[in-house]
Formats: structure tokens, C-alpha cells, sequence
């Protein structure tokens, strides 16, 4: 059997299997061995009763104690017993299971494992799994059992059947790294360390098997853009590009000053596209930095200049906001450029006549999602692309939207505070601009972390901002398992919060599987105020920028970065309003409590990243990614600081002995960058 078949040779994967494979974008052998777990479940050491912790999955070891009953729900039936041991008891629960009673009913130790969580009751053992007699466990004992993302209808198990059966097909021509390199570096061999990265026998074990493939997806992804950018000289300034009065009468007419930072990168873009050279320029700025008037000021000048500028937004959500606030802003301060909005849920003949007016210059800014880069588009004399949260995007993006113009000004515009060093490496050829300062109107937003205890009190405080006049966000519990039960989470949690704040406040929720009309109309009350609370999903993370918000709710704090909550509380704070942000977690270990402290003590993302590194430490590595920069898998930009660095050096290294990359050593080597180039410039969009 060739290695790149499909995956239905594997055995035990039928047709339908196979098609739910697809789903989660597996159709070959080789993407099996590189569909790596989300995560692990640990088959840790039972604990003592008296230290079950709320929130967490725990193992315990015990007898029933008094009676197992179960009762006749309306739609449930459940079984109840107590365990217990020399420390305590604790009720243990499950659902659709009522011949337990019998079969628990025998005596003797059993061993469970399963999540604790709080009732009206107390702590309470939610369906747990049954190890019963005991010694059943001893063989799962200290085993890590990876956990796939799934589809409905696969289960874990049948992936980790599927992943077995595809490892005994590595080859030898798979790996991809000169063994010289490998070995300098301490990595595994690449069979032991792929078949580590699915079923370590320990954290440590992973964490070496994955060190490789975070370093080799550094090094593929560096190589890849130097190839790229190889042939790209920075290219003549085509563009006659002058200042334009207009500007500094907007600016005068804003109803604030720009901030020092604000105009230093002013002028570094102005002097960019008035100079020689064609402009390729990182914009980084915190959350609330003010970094949209940065780039409206320059799709103003292209304007201006008799050009066409083009803004693209990470969702549509964004891009409409952005279009809505551009167009009321030309109007009122009485700016002459037409503005045109395009995206991917337009109606069809929306969208043609938009491409018309922005093919015939019609349009000068033209704001948008990825259809901004869709083949059918063509502009009439595209001189700047301004591409707003960046690491949203991947280079592929950026160099598409780019091959439409003629080499038009870049500006990338990014709230990820990664050190200068890394930027570099990341960015390439982009000259790097910082906005280091927040405009000094701001009321700093006031933090609390806080139990599960206390969301009765939380609730009441949102309905006493909503009774002032302002608006709240609620961030849903994370559902790790699927996107449809996330949905389902957001729309239970809104219907629940509906009925606690009253008929007076208007509750709505926000998720990514809504339609984009649903989303837009949403979002456009809640801009308007005609919805007061909005329950969302992490959906509103980026740009979102709605002043009269002042409270954000996150619930189950601790299962995101700091980095993401950070963006997160970004949502408020942003007008003249005292904001607030409540970080509400169950978890009660002081691990947690300090890391979600640091919130409530900085309001710098870059510090904020640096310290949740700091406290976690090298052994965490299945816990949160800090950051989704340019859709690195495994890697990731702040955990892996060191290798990053160290990719870059070896690529230098690589290409300064084998420019070309033609040394059979190097083959493997050059057919992964090979593939990433054409991933990243597919030939359609350019
Ligand atoms: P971000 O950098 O996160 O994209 P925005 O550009 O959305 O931030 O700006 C956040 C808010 O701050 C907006 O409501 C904007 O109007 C306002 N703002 C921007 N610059 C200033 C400034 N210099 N002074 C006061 N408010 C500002
Ligand atoms: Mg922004």
C-alpha cells in the first residue's frame, strides 16, 4: 500500500467514516500522521475525596456509601450514590444509566474519574467513567490518552485507531530535517517523535516530540518567505502621492488629539508614501492604541491623491463596522472619497456592483473581508492595502491582495505585542512602526477575579450599568468539544441570563455558526443600543469597537491565554465611561488566581504575555496558545520565542551554503517550502 493513499485503505474506515475524516480535513494517509491531539487526558493517581476540585476531571477511589438510587426524570433518569473514603463523601452522578444500581450494588473499592462540578448541593461527580473492581485502572494508571478535535459522529476512539494504523506507514523519506541539524539540536528521530506527539508516555516525552515540530514549522515557514521574497525588491514608488490639506483639517476637526505615538507613526507612513520606495510597514499597537485612525488617515491620502485604497478586515463583523465608520466620517467632516464595502455574504448583485464602481474608480476606499482578494476583483488604481489585525491573516492574504495593484503600499496593522526581534524574523521585510502609547482620555479599566459564587452579584452590577445607560458583553464557557455545543452554550447561557436580568434589558447572543446577516444585525443593535447585553463567543475578540460598552463578563477565565483575554477586555474601556471586566473562573487553585491576577494589574500585552510565560513555565505545554499569529499548528510565537530565533538563524545558515536548496540533504527540505509557497500564493489569486 502507497503511503499517500486515501485514507479508506486503512481498515476499519468505511465509507461513511471516511467522509467524516473529510470533514475535519483528512483524505490521506500523511494527513492522519499530521492530525496532532488538541490535548490529553491524564490518567492521574486517584485523589482524596476531601480534595476534589471543583472544575477539574479527577480520579477517585472509594465504596458506596448508604443506597445507589435512581430517579425517574422527565426526560432523565439518573443515578445517584455517594462515594467514600477515609476523607469524605461525595455524590456521584449519571445520566441514562439506571442499571448501575445493580451493578455497583456488589461492594468493594471502585475507582472513578470524572469532572466535579457545583450544585445547588455541592460538589458534585458528573458521569463519571467506572472502574470497577478497582484494578481495571491499573492499566490506563499514569497513560496519556490523546484527545482529537472531532466532527459529530467520530469518535476520539476511532481517530486514535485510524493514527495508530497510519504510523506503522512513515517513511524514511519523510523527514524532512538534515539529520546534522536534528542532531545538533537534540530532537528526537522523526518516527519516535511523531509517534510521541500522538501517544507520549509522559509530558516530557511530548514536550521533546513536539519541540521538533514547532522548530520545523519555524524553519519551513521562514524559508518559504525568503523564497518569497526573493525576487521582491523593494520596488520604485510608482505613486505620486503628495500631502493633501484636507488632512490636517480633518485632523483638526476630530473630536481629540492624536496621541504622540499616534502622530510619530503618522508620519512615518506619510513620509513612506510620499518617498521613493514603495511602502511595507508593521503597525503594532496595543488593544485601544487607536490604530484605525492611523490607517483611515492613510486610505485618505491614496485617496486623496486621485488613488484607490483598500482596508481588509479579519471578519465581516469588522469590516462592516469599519465601512459604517469611514462613511459617516467622510461625510461629517465633509472628506469627498466614495467608500464601498465588500464581502463574501453580499447578494450576488450587490457584490457585482460593487466591483464595478471600484473597477472604474468609482470607490476610493474600499473596506472588506478575503473577497477583497477574490479573482473578480479589479481595481481601477489600487495604491494601498491596508490589512487590519494581521495575525488573522496569513501571508498568503497580504501577498494576493498586494498582486493586485501595481505593487501598491502595504501597511499591516497588528495588536500582538511580539518583541521587535521576532517581528523581524515573522514579518520579513516590513519597516516596524509602534504606537507605545494609549490616548490619555481613558479611564483605566477597573478588574476583579472572581468565583462562580459571585455571578449573582455580577449580574446585578451589569443590570445596574445597563439601568445608567451602558452596555455589557458576556463571554459564554468555552466548549472545547465541538462548535455546534458552543452554540448551543451561547444560546442556553443568553436565555438564562434573559430571564435573571428581566424583561427590561434586551439579551442577545453572538456565535461564529450564526449567518452573517444574523451576525451583522446584531452587532448593528447592539452599536445602536437596541440590545443592551450581548452574550457572545469569542466571535467579538478583535476590533470590535462599541464605547458605550462598559462592562465585559468572561466566564471560565482560565481556559484562555492572558494574551486573548487581554484583547478581549479591549472591547471596553474605550469611551468616557468607567469600564469593568470580571474574570470569572471556578477554578479555586492559587495557579490560576495569580496568573488571571496579572490582568487586574497591567494593562500592557506585552508584558501580560511575557509574565503568563513566565508563571507557566516550559512544562505547560498543552495548555493555552498564546497567540494565533500567521496559523502556525503547533508553534507558537511567544512559547517558542527561542526557537523562532533559533529557525532563523539556521535558515540563514541553510541558504547562505545552499542557495537554492538543490543538495539532496536539503530535498525534503525544499518540497515542504515548495508547498508552503503555493499555499501561500495559489496561482488563482494573483
Ligand atoms: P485599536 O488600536 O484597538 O484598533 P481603535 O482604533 O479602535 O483601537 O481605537 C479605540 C477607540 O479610541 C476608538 O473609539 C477611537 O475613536 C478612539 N481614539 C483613537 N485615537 C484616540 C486619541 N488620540 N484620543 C482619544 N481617543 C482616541
Ligand atoms: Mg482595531
Amino acid at each position: 500500500m502507497k503511503k499517500s493513499s486515501g485514507i479508506g485503505s486503512l481498515k476499519g474506515i468505511g465509507e461513511k467514516t471516511e467522509n467524516l475524516f473529510h470533514r475535519i480535513g483528512i483524505w490521506e494517509i500523511d494527513d492522519l500522521i499530521r492530525y496532532y491531539p488538541r490535548g490529553f487526558e491524564i490518567f492521574e493517581d486517584p485523589v482524596p475525596v476531601s480534595e476534589a476540585e471543583e472544575g477539574k476531571v479527577c480520579t477517585l477511589a472509594g465504596t458506596v456509601f448508604g443506597r445507589i438510587s435512581v430517579s425517574a426524570g422527565k426526560r432523565l433518569q439518573v443515578t445517584t450514590l455517594h462515594l467514600k473514603d477515609l476523607t469524605g463523601t461525595i455524590k456521584v452522578i449519571w445520566f441514562r444509566m439506571p442499571f448501575l444500581r445493580n451493578t455497583l450494588a456488589k461492594g468493594g473499592v471502585l475507582i472513578l474519574r470524572g469532572r466535579i462540578v457545583r450544585r445547588k448541593d455541592g460538589l458534585v461527580m458528573e458521569h463519571p467513567e467506572i472502574y470497577y473492581p478497582a484494578v481495571k485502572y491499573e492499566e490506563k494508571r499514569n497513560t496519556m490518552q490523546p484527545v482529537y478535535p472531532l466532527t459529530a459522529g467520530l469518535t476520539n476512539n476511532a481517530v486514535i485507531r485510524a493514527v495508530k494504523q497510519a504510523l506503522g506507514h512513515i517513511g524514511a523519506n519523510d523527514d524532512i530535517l538534515p539529520g546534522e541539524l536534528a542532531h545538533s539540536h537534540g530532537f528526537l528521530p522523526y518516527a519516535e517523535a511523531v509517534y510521541k506527539m500522538h501517544f507520549p508516555g509522559n509530558r516530557d516525552e511530548f514536550i521533546h516530540a513536539r519541540t521538533r515540530f514547532a522548530y520545523e514549522e519555524f524553519l519551513v515557514f521562514i524559508l518559504a518567505l525568503r523564497r518569497m521574497k526573493e525576487s521582491e525588491n523593494r520596488a520604485e514608488n510608482p505613486f505620486t502621492i503628495e500631502e493633501r490639506e484636507e488632512i490636517s483639517r480633518f485632523l483638526g476637526k476630530l473630536p481629540y488629539e492624536l496621541t504622540g505615538a499616534q502622530k510619530k507613526v503618522w508620519n512615518e507612513i506619510r513620509s513612506d508614501m510620499e518617498g521613493m520606495h514603495v511602502m511595507s510597514r508593521l503597525v503594532q499597537g496595543d488593544v485601544g492604541s487607536g490604530k484605525t485612525v492611523i490607517a483611515l488617515l492613510a486610505l485618505m491620502l491614496a485617496g486623496l491623491n486621485g488613488y484607490q485604497g483598500a482596508l481588509m478586515a479579519p471578519t465581516e463583523v469588522l469590516a462592516r463596522q469599519h465601512y459604517d465608520n469611514i462613511t459617516e466620517m467622510m461625510e461629517k467632516y465633509g472628506i469627498p472619497l466614495r467608500t464601498e464595502l465588500l464581502t463574501g455574504s453580499m447578494t450576488a448583485k450587490q457584490k457585482r456592483e460593487a466591483r464595478e464602481r471600484i473597477a472604474s474608480g468609482f470607490s476610493s476606499i474600499i473596506v472588506g473581508t478575503h473577497a477583497l482578494i477574490q479573482d473578480k476583483v479589479v481595481y481601477h488604481d489600487l495604491a494601498l492595502v491596508v490589512t487590519d489585525e494581521q495575525h488573522r491573516f496569513g501571508v498568503r492574504q497580504r501577498e494576493a491582495l498586494a498582486g493586485k495593484g501595481h505593487t501598491p503600499h502595504i501597511l499591516v496593522m497588528s495588536a500582538t505585542p511580539i518583541p521587535r526581534t521576532l517581528a523581524i524574523i515573522l514579518y520579513g521585510d516590513l519597516d516596524i512602526s509602534v504606537i507605545d502609547e494609549l490616548p490619555k482620555n481613558r479611564l483605566p479599566i477597573k478588574n476583579c477575579v472572581v468565583g462562580t459564587d459571585y455571578r449573582g452579584k455580577a449580574y446585578r452590577f451589569i443590570q445596574n450599568q445597563v439601568t445608567s445607560g451602558r452596555q455589557c458583553y458576556v463571554i459564554c464557557p468555552m466548549v472545547e468539544e465541538s462548535d455546534s455545543l458552543e452554540a448551543e452554550n451561547v444560546t442556553d447561557y443568553a436565555q438564562m441570563l434573559s430571564g435573571e436580568l428581566g424583561d427590561n434589558i434586551t439579551v442577545r447572543y453572538l456565535h461564529g455558526k450564526m449567518k452573517q446577516q444574523e451576525k451583522d444585525e446584531i452587532m448593528d443593535a447592539f452599536g445602536r443600543n437596541e440590545i443592551q447585553v450581548l452574550v457572545s463567543t469569542t466571535v467579538i475578540e478583535v476590533g470590535i469597537d462599541v464605547p458605550n460598552a462598559t462592562v465585559i463578563m468572561i466566564e471560565n477565565a482560565e481556559r484562555f491565554g492572558l494574551a486573548q483575554l487581554h484583547q478581549l477586555r479591549g472591547r471596553v474601556g474605550r469611551g468616557t465611561h468607567q469600564s469593568y471586566c470580571i474574570f470569572m473562573t471556578a477554578s479555586k487553585s492559587d495557579e490560576t488566581k495569580e496568573r488571571l491576577e496579572i490582568l487586574s494589574h497591567s494593562n500592557d500585552g506585552f508584558f501580560i504575555a511575557g509574565e503568563d510565560l513566565r508563571l507557566r513555565g516550559p512544562g505547560d505545554l498543552f495548555g493555552i496558545r498564546q497567540s494565533g499569529i500567521l496559523d502556525f499548528k503547533i508553534a507558537d510565537v511567544f512559547q517558542d520565542a527561542s526557537l523562532l530565533q533559533a529557525a532563523s538563524e539556521d535558515a540563514s545558515r541553510i541558504l547562505a551554503e545552499d542557495p537554492e536548496l538543490s543538495s539532496p540533504i536539503h530535498s525534503g527540505l525544499r518540497r515542504r517550502i515548495d508547498e508552503k509557497v503555493k499555499e501561500y500564493m495559489p496561482e488563482t489569486t494573483i
